[in-house]
């Protein structure tokens, strides 16, 4: 493939900014596939001037139009999953069937968002008090900003820009610089579907262009998803210069399995949550709790499902998991086996072991699993993000809900077992965000709102859904009168209804 550099996309058209530029590769060849412009300050700011000279025009857009845009964005969409699917592959290195899937849970986001007037309905109250009504509207705060993780460079922006888009804002994206073409397409679908330049902007770009974002007086609110010690930062930064902010962190999801449970469907639900998309998802499983006996059944039957995944390059038909995004994240991820060794775990597959035929420098890593992990070792200690599921044996279901309920990283657990009152007594007292009963990725549906606890998520909204609408808007009261007044003359006392 020939080297391309990928531009921002500012006003409606690409656009060059910034000197310094970052490497973008294929994970699977492990060869350079282009690079990427990063933004510097006065980039952003170009980005926000056009946003800002654009938000009047789309404010003032009826609703029905607004929408209208948005269902011709979701037809092109669909129309385009494949091609976006590729050009996910190429860059992330998830296999195709993984990226189509994001393409289409990204997808119902925007078909929410169709169904926005329903949703921005305000309230209204006839005669509050004599001849006086009082009514709620929601509005759109102006120009908004996404950052946006590498791991779902397509799904993840449609969390956030379509309700801001139907809301009437005006949006900049800043996506990961690891694999920024998704969004570049995106950007050139909206245009074509009738999105009127600068009510979208892209501009890629690390830490300077992000800082950039922050501290820019011109920018209304700041939604953020990547790892938590950047999601603190932005949460920080961006609250000190004033933004309404909403920035969801890493993960550490458990899944729980009693030893009631169906076995060979925990096995299978486990081995699907760890490994795919290589590990690299938000709410993929990475440590299994075994209660009791279930250790000795399930560990054998998950073993042998780990030995049958067929790892190579997403692109190739019949492969089951792919490369890791960077040589550094692969090496980092690898580091995590020789680290558990150390600590006194157990290494029962070590992937570091694989060889892809065909491709000797893509960033391979092979399924791996760690047994008889515990608390203040590394491996349960950070986010691994990668294909290594830990498992912590616990004798008892309350040390198993201690465990979960003492992790800061609160994103999403589930439950496996046959017993109704356990999975009811278990989803009331863990103390983590999306909970899933015999269902290993419970990732909510665009309808419901994407959130996890404690360090998954700072800020006091989760994304899409009802809460993607109240965080996109902000609310005005309206108190009016059209009658003459019953007495006319100044009155200094507090006005009361009665
Ligand atoms: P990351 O935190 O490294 O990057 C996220 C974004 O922040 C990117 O756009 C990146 O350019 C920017 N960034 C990176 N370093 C920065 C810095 N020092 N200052 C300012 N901005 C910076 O995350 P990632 O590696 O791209 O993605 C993986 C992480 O995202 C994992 O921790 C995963 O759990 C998390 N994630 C969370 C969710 C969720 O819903 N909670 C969803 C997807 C991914």
């Amino acid at each position: 493939m020939s080297e391309r550099t990928l531009l921002h996309w500012i006003d409606g058209a690409p656009a060059e900014g910034g000197t310094r530029k970052g490497d973008v590769w294929n994970p699977a060849t492990g060869r350079r596939a282009g690079q990427v412009a990063f933004a510097d300050p006065a980039t952003v700011d170009r980005a926000v001037a056009a946003a800002a000279r654009a938000f009047p025009g789309w404010r003032d857009t009826s609703l029905g139009k607004r929408t209208q845009v948005l269902f011709a964005f979701r037809d092109l969409v669909a129309r385009h999953a494949d091609e976006l699917a590729r050009l996910i592959t190429s860059e992330h290195g998830k296999v195709l069937a993984d990226a189509r899937g994001e393409v289409a849970r990204g997808l119902e986001v925007v078909e929410f968002a169709c169904g926005l007037p329903e949703l921005l309905k305000g309230s209204f109250s006839e005669n509050v008090s004599h001849g006086v009504d009082s009514y709620s509207i929601r509005q759109p705060l102006g120009v908004c900003a996404g950052i946006t993780p590498f791991n779902f460079p397509a799904m993840v922006p449609m969390w956030m820009f379509p309700i801001a888009l139907a809301c009437g804002n005006a949006f900049i994206l800043k996506p990961s610089e690891r694999d920024p073409s998704a969004s570049l397409r995106m950007a050139e679908l909206l245009a074509e579907a009738g999105l009127p330049a600068g009510v979208f902007n892209v501009v890629h770009g690390d830490r300077e262009a992000v800082d950039a974002v922050l501290a820019h007086a011109g920018i209304a609110a700041v939604s953020f998803v990547g790892s938590t010690p950047i999601a603190r930062h932005v949460y920080e930064t961006a609250a000190r210069h004033g933004k309404r902010v909403q920035a969801l962190g890493g993960a550490k999801n458990h899944m729980v399995v009693l030893p009631d449970a169906d076995m060979d469907l925990a096995a299978d639900a486990v081995v699907s949550a760890a490994y795919g998309s290589a590990g690299e998802r938000c709410m993929a499983i990475s440590v299994l709790v075994t209660v009791g006996s279930a250790a000795d059944a399930l560990l054998p039957k998950v073993t042998e499902r780990l030995d049958r995944i067929k790892v190579g390059d997403g692109a190739e038909a019949g492969v089951e998991m792919g490369p890791l995004v960077t040589r550094d994240h692969r090496d980092r991820v690898a580091g995590y086996l020789e680290a558990g060794a150390r600590e006194g775990a157990e290494v029962v597959r070590d992937g570091r072991r694989i060889v892809v035929d065909g491709r000797p420098d893509g960033f391979y890593l092979g399924p791996s699993l760690i047994d008889r992990v515990e608390p203040g070792m590394k491996v349960y200690a950070d986010e691994i993000f990668g294909p290594v599921l830990c498992t912590v044996r616990r004798q008892t279901y309350d040390e198993a809900l201690a465990l979960i309920n003492g992790n800061e990283r609160a994103n999403g657990v589930a439950v496996f077992t046959r017993d109704g009152g356990a999975a009811r007594k278990f989803q009331n007292e863990v103390q983590v965000g999306m909970v899933g009963i015999n269902v290993a990725i419970p990732v909510p549906m665009a309808y419901y709102s994407f959130g996890g606890w404690k360090d998954s998520l700072f800020g006091d909204s989760h994304v899409h859904g009802h809460d993607g609408v109240r965080f996109y808007t902000r609310a005005k009261v309206v108190t009016s009168r059209w009658s003459e007044p019953r007495q006319r003359g100044a009155d200094l006392g507090f006005p009361t209804t009665r």
